[in-house]
């Protein structure tokens, strides 16, 4: 093994940061020629010296020596040949490693373009682009995106990598909206894929976990704007899903529930519905047994609902209703972990009454379950993958030792479920589980080993999850 000190300008300080990798011979000589081939053409003035850094929740630290923050394609290319590792970060929103590096992260939120195709219904955004900057943009053009997952506050490309979902039985995950995507690979070539030209090679690269390319832009199916308004009942009977989970889930555009597993009951149920109307409408006052909320709430309990969404069935702007928080606010609590697991909605009450055996275990260290429902679809590493799906979603307090005590127990309980945990959310099950639930893994295997052979993209994360038994 070698030791090589690279050195890279800090352009914040202006200083000149030591970064030390460790690699083979092979690797080494490989790394500086390349390197040194693109000091001819300039330093890596992007590159950053990293202290340490966490996710979102700060739950997860880091362990990357560097993140590179380049500002053009041409820089992503370069950084991509002059490094043996690097892994791509989004907004750091996931609860796990999945981001991680040993070696160097790089951000892409300097490339933030967005153009819309009117004739073709479709908007390119570069990979820095999140929900929270696209969504009144494209809404000013006269366009809107299918769905939104609960905060706007994410990359595009990070939720596309993870499977990242918002609700309603007819609505694909957030990905499912992909048409095509432009990426750097391990070559440092600029690869396109499309859904309409690429088949396969397209299904499995967008629900990628950040372990094919680098990816620059991506291209979304928009369609015309439109309003919605949201309305929260409150107490709501589990013994009503027994018959009616169809039936509820399907009685908005997007429905969530939410529940802290005890007295068998739906604390809240949110129904965001698409309305033509700017008129705030009168909703029925009860709900499968249900009551219509008298003030404005949080989902969790205690916490203010300034932050939330507007409520009360009146009308906005779909991006301002689909989210369950606002763009300015923190979303959710802010210290949490979060877990999710997906089950086939046909299982989806039996599967919630699996759970719920254990809900004197989960109550004391959860803030809130959301049950939300994914259409099937056909991206190879989606959680939705081949099947309509429920997901069984835990906000939890940050008691990480708690959560890993309890995560194995709801696996064990969901296990009959075939259930698939969230990629970018905690979880406990063993790699052979995972990789079980996905009949083209072995596909995106090869996919991996044909854009990457050196693995430079994969990371702890990925060897762990989609490699070892
Ligand atoms: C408060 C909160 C609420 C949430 N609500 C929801 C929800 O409603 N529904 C849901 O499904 N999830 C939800 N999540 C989880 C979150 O949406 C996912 O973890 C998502 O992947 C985070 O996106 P990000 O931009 O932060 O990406 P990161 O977490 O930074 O990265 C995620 C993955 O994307 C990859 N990636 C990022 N950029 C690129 C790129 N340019 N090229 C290649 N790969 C890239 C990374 O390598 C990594 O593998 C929530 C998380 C939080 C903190």
């Amino acid at each position: 093994m070698i030791a090589n000190r690279l050195h890279f300008r800090d352009c914040e300080a202006g200083n000149t940061a030591v970064v030390e990798i460790t690699m083979n011979k092979r690797d080494f000589l490989k790394t500086t020629g390349a390197f040194f081939a693109s000091s001819l053409v300039g330093d890596l003035a992007f590159a950053q010296r990293a202290e340490p850094r966490t996710n979102w929740a700060g739950n997860y630290t880091f362990h990357a020596k560097e993140l590179l923050e380049p500002r053009t394609v041409e820089e992503v290319q370069r950084a991509v040949t002059s490094h043996v590792k690097l892994r791509a970060l989004g907004s750091r929103h996931s609860f796990n490693g999945i981001a991680d590096s040993f070696e160097t992260q790089i951000s892409l939120k300097a490339l933030d373009t967005m153009t819309v195709d009117k004739a073709a219904q479709t908007v390119t955004v570069g990979a820095g682009v999140t929900y929270g900057k696209l969504s009144p943009w494209l809404d000013a053009q006269g366009f809107a995106l299918h769905n939104l997952a609960s905060l706007p506050h994410i990359s595009v490309m990070g939720a596309c990598a993870t499977g990242t979902h918002g609700s309603g039985p007819r609505n694909g995950n957030l990905s499912t909206a992909v048409v095509g995507l432009e990426m750097v690979t391990a070559d440092g070539k600029l690869v396109t894929l499309s859904r309409e030209k690429d088949g396969d090679q397209f299904l499995g690269a967008v629900v990628n976990l950040g372990a094919l390319g680098v990816v620059t832009k991506v291209t979304l199916r928009v369609e015309p704007t439109f309003q919605m308004q949201q309305v929260v009942y409150e107490n709501l009977s589990m013994d009503q899903l027994e018959h009616n989970l169809d039936a509820i889930f399907a009685s908005g555009y997007s429905t969530s529930l939410f529940t802290d597993w005890q007295h068998h009951r739906v604390s809240q149920v949110w129904i965001k519905s698409r309305v033509h109307s700017n008129d705030p409408a009168t909703p029925p006052a009860e709900f499968y047994g249900a009551t219509v909320q008298k003030v404005k709430l949080h989902p969790l309990a205690g916490h203010n609902p300034e932050s939330c969404t507007e409520q009360q069935g009146i009308p906005g702007p779909w991006y301002e209703r689909m989210p369950h928080f606002k763009m300015n606010f923190t979303p959710s609590s802010g210290q949490e972990i979060q877990s999710e697991f997906f089950v086939p909605r046909a299982q989806g009450y039996k599967a919630i009454l699996a759970v719920e055996e254990l809900r004197d275990r989960i109550t004391p260290h959860l803030f809130i379950t959301e049950l939300r429902t994914i259409a099937a679809d056909d991206l190879w590493l989606s959680e939705a993958h081949g099947r309509d799906s429920m997901a069984i979603h835990f906000t939890w307090k940050p008691e990480a030792d708690a959560v890993n005590e309890v995560l194995p127990l709801i696996e064990a309980k969901l296990s009959p479920f075939d259930a698939r945990p969230h990629w970018g959310k905690v979880f406990t099950m063993a790699p052979r589980k995972v990789q079980a639930q996905y009949p083209q893994l072995p596909a995106f295997r090869a996919m991996l080993q044909q854009y990457d052979p050196q693995g430079k993209f994969r990371n702890a994360y990925v060897e762990r999850n989609l490699f070892s038994a």
